[in-house]
């Protein structure tokens, strides 16, 4: 009998998958899809080793304006959806306030902290090299004023916890990447970031890992899990499967799960966008236009935008216009091309209100585990919390696993 079944084969559930195995536990992943064909798939392939302090809810009257008289292109909302969001945005909107944010930037430092060391082993031994660019983050500023107040930023980032940058202005910018047009005033470059140019490529190399060092990489529907005498069942195009364990990794999925089981999780999905340009040069990394909330990468299908967040119901139906302004905004930077056929696509980010995803044992079922909620940087850090997952099951006891601990997350 299988030891551990874990429930989705995204980066967050293949770091689980691949930490317990590497304790020596005999593991399942069951998805109902390919592993990476989901949120893992979608996202703007950056490994944010500088993304130390999670994105709060800005608290300052300007830009909260701007947010709500819809003149923003990073976060958009719809009337219609706010009710039913409301709950869930206003615990985020209190866990936002400086003091809390601070001091759940704490732990999650600590989590970024470790994510290139986690990825690192993993991109060898699944000979992902060639998906890897070791080239930092740009993030691109239209005006000097902006660009300033973005150098000061890193400057803070840097005393607090070390994070290496590097301000360029329009020349030095465009002679270190002559894909970029002129205009924009300079960039500030995160240069310990590290970038991939098929994030589901690389959750499937994972996986792939996984099955290679004897995992069972299983096709299955987590809504069939029931328990049983023995722990855990679930069914699978191979059978049902029992398990001692199970972990919840089903990314904007987890919480429909859970509330079969009586876990009510608030749960904020900040939609993203992305498309993809038959641009004819590659970029030397992927560039945040600042202004307009949008990322562009150079992807194995061609440049890939992808946008902000649409604060929206998970399943409402699309409305890509952040997409098609980030379109404009991305003309100005670079020679786009045409859009490549059937190039988009859109999914959700898993936020919590408190910023922090949900790494540990079930509040009050035995042998159930939690590994989701990752929101903005579910695919730096998946490799990470699985493996303080693995150790928190080996009884790991400390200050960080008990900020991830969901028994003390009011579930
Ligand atoms: C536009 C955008 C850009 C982003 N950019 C970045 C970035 O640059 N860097 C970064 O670190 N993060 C980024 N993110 C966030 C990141 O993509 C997510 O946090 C991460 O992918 C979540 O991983 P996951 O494994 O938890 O979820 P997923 O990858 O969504 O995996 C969940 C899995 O569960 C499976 N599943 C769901 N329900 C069921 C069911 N009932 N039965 C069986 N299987 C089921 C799904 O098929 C899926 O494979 C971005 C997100 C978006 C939307």
């Amino acid at each position: 009998m299988t030891e551990f079944i874990v429930l989705g084969a995204g980066m967050a559930g293949v770091g689980a998958a691949l930490a317990l195995q590497a304790r020596g536990h005999a593991v399942s992943l069951l998805d109902r899809r390919a592993p990476g064909s989901e949120t893992s798939h979608g996202n703007a392939g950056v490994i944010q080793s500088e993304a130390v302090e999670p994105y709060a809810i800005p608290r300052d009257v300007p830009t909260l304006l701007r947010y709500a008289l819809g003149r923003s292109n990073d976060v958009v909302w719809h009337a219609r959806d706010l009710p039913r969001l409301a709950p869930a945005l206003w615990r985020y909107f209190q866990q936002s306030a400086p003091a809390r944010h601070g001091e759940i930037s704490r732990s999650y430092a600590q989590l970024i902290g470790r994510v290139l060391d986690d990825h690192a082993p993993l991109i060898t031994a699944s000979e992902s090299e060639p998906l890897i660019r070791r080239t930092g983050m740009g993030e691109i500023h239209r005006s000097a004023r902006a660009l300033e107040a973005a150098a000061r930023e890193a400057r803070r980032l840097r005393e607090a916890y070390g994070i290496p940058s590097q301000v360029m202005d329009a020349s030095a910018m465009r002679e270190d990447d002559p894909a970029l047009r002129s205009g924009p005033a300079g960039m500030l470059l995160w240069t310990g970031s590290w970038s991939c140019t098929d994030p589901g490529a690389l959750t499937r190399a994972y996986a792939d890992l996984f099955a290679r060092r004897g995992g069972r990489v299983l096709t299955g529907e987590a809504q069939s899990l029931a328990r049983r005498a023995s722990g855990w069942q679930v069914a699978s195009d191979d059978g049902p499967v029992e398990a001692s364990q199970v972990v919840v990794a089903l990314g904007p999925w987890g919480p429909d799960l859970l509330r079969r089981f009586g876990y009510r999780v608030p749960m904020v999905w900040k939609r993203g966008y992305h498309g993809h340009y038959d641009t004819p040069a590659r970029l030397a990394r992927p560039y945040v236009d600042a202004d307009n909330g949008v990322v562009m990468s150079s992807m194995t299908r061609g440049l890939r935008i992808t946008t902000g967040a649409e604060l929206v119901r998970r399943d409402g139906p699309a409305a890509p216009r952040q997409l098609e302004r980030g379109r404009r905004a991305v003309a100005e930077l670079v020679e786009l091309g045409e859009p490549v056929p059937d190039g988009q696509w859109h999914g959700h980010r898993p936020c919590l209100p408190d910023m922090l995803p949900l790494v540990g044992p079930a509040p009050r079922h035995e042998g159930l585990w939690f590994d989701f909620g990752h929101g903005h940087q579910g695919f730096t850090l998946g490799p990470t919390t699985g493996e303080i997952l693995a150790e928190a099951i080996e009884g790991r006891d400390d200050a960080l696993t008990a900020a991830l601990d969901p028994r003390r997350r009011g579930l």
